[in-house]
């Protein structure tokens, strides 16, 4: 693909102190521990250097995918030399607002968000602590466990919007969020950073509950075993690992990956699982549960294809792209306050 070539080419030039990984194994970069290589993953310190990464990925035609910590990824074995990645690994920034709200980057772990919350009295986000992925991934997924949901704490989402170069802040309340779904997998867009509205209360009485849901989550889960967290979506009227279990596929093997034998919602790589281990299995136990059950299961994994790419068809960008220092206007449209300024 010589455009994504040309484009990391001109990425070295005008951003040298950018990190880019080249050829990198996606099996580094998910808790599957499964995946050949990417053709490369930046990793911006910034918004702004994101923001150029953007940009140029842009005058090329490709659409870059963002990763966060990969929980939820089932990557190729064959790779994906196609495709470039924004990590958000280094967008760690977090803190308390006067208001009592908090501000997270999207990189921010879910477990330290909910721990950050916890140290300041707020309650709301025990679901959070054990869900191993960060802000991004969990407000794209609308992450959820034990009754909580990151909807239910998400007052406002920042994010790049890849068609029109722009930066947005979006409420809560605006992001779509349904189960296991958000506004931003329909809409090409890189979630930079959201602020958390929560109640106060004890510190200790949250920590509590903290608890309380981690040991029921060690209790279940095969937790010792690399894998992408539960592997279908809870089909209406159903629980997933209940169906799986009753078709008697709990502990059902393909080569190295496994119906885990100790919560049957999960797909576990018992050791050098391929990737082709992995999807046949989920693909056998849709099929036995449809045969046996009638009901239809959906991959909550996102599986990605070898020959997986994405290109931007969106119109061409604006020439200066423009950002706020932090006010969050929007600003794309020209309805930029003073605060906004220039990059270029
Ligand atoms: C052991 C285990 C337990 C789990 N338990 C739960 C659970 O209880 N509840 C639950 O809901 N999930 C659970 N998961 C799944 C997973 O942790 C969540 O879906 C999580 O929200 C994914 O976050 P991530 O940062 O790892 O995202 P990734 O896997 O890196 O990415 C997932 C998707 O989000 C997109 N994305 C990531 N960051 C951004 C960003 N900044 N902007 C735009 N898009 C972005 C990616 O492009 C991709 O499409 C579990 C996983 C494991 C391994």
């Amino acid at each position: 693909m010589e455009e994504l070539e040309l484009a990391i080419k001109e990425l070295k030039e005008l951003l040298p102190g950018l990190k880019i990984l080249e050829n990198e194994p996606l099996s580094e970069h998910c808790s599957f521990k499964i995946g050949g290589p990417a053709r490369a993953i930046a990793m911006p310190s910034d918004v702004f250097s994101l923001s150029r990464i953007c940009s140029v990925m842009k005058e090329h035609k490709i659409f870059p995918m963002a990763l966060g910590n990969g929980t939820n990824f089932l990557f190729p074995d064959e790779g994906l030399s196609d495709m470039f990645f924004i990590s958000t690994e280094k967008l760690q920034k977090i803190f308390l607002n006067e208001d009592g709200t908090i501000y997270a980057e999207s990189g921010v772990s879910l477990s330290r968000l909910s721990g950050f919350a916890q140290q300041n009295g707020l309650k709301g986000l025990e679901f959070a602590s054990g869900i191993p992925g960060t802000v991004g991934g969990g407000i794209w997924m609308n992450a959820g466990a034990y009754g909580g949901e990151m909807k239910d704490a998400v007052q406002s989402v920042v994010y790049y919007f890849y068609p029109d170069q722009g930066l947005y802040e979006q409420l809560g309340k605006d992001c779509q969020f349904g189960y296991r779904t958000s506004f931003f997998q329909n809409n090409p867009a890189i979630i930079l950073s959201a602020v958390f509205a929560l109640d106060k209360d004890e510190p200790e009485a949250i920590a509590s509950r903290m608890r309380e849901i981690n040991e029921k989550r060690r209790a279940k889960q095969p937790l010792d075993l690399p894998s992408a967290g539960s592997a279908f979506k809870r089909p209406e009227g159903h629980y997933a690992a209940a169906l799986i279990e009753e078709c008697g596929l709990k502990g059902y093997r393909n080569g190295n990956a496994q119906v885990s034998d100790k919560h049957a919602g999960f797909v576990v790589n018992l050791g050098g699982a391929t990737s082709k281990d992995v999807y046949d299995l989920m693909m056998h136990v849709r099929n036995e549960v449809y045969a046996q059950k009638q009901v239809e299961l959906h991959p909550e994994i996102i599986i990605l294809p070898p020959d997986y790419k994405l290109t931007d068809t969106s119109p061409a960008a604006p020439k200066n792209v423009t950002f706020t220092n932090g006010d969050y206007e929007k600003i794309a449209s020209g309805t930029g306050t003073s605060a906004a300024k220039e990059e270029n």
